[in-house]
């Protein structure tokens, strides 16, 4: 089976068919089973060189422990395995950064409906 068939499947069954993230739907193509937890021999991409051989091999993994996975979008899969890089203390400096920068947004768009209104 295809690794994008597997996914959807287990999507299906386990993560309600949606990214964790934004919750689009699952599909074929764009998605990934994400390791929230690793295991002693556990099953890692890394170490294959067939994307269908692999999800073969980790849906059993996948069906013993839920838990221990996450369904996400590609661009989710990524924002998360980028944010994991960062140390603790950067990365909540970022999201501070985050939300000051979400204010500043928020401050234009508040500004540009007020000059509408006059
Ligand atoms: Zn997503």
């Amino acid at each position: 089976m295809k690794a994008g068939e597997i996914i959807v499947i287990l999507g299906k069954e386990l993560y309600k068919s949606r990214c964790f993230v934004c919750l689009k739907k699952v599909k074929e193509k764009g998605f990934t089973i994400h390791h929230l937890r690793y295991i002693e021999n556990d099953i890692i991409h890394s170490n294959y060189k067939n994307r269908d051989r692999y999800y073969e091999d980790l849906q059993v993994m996948v069906r013993l422990n839920p838990n221990r996975f996450m369904l996400l979008c590609n661009t989710h899969h990524q924002s998360v395995e980028r944010l994991n890089r960062f140390s603790l203390e950067n990365r909540k400096r970022l999201m501070r950064a985050v939300k000051l920068s979400m204010k500043q947004k928020m401050m234009r768009a508040v500004k540009l409906s007020m000059k509408q209104k006059m």
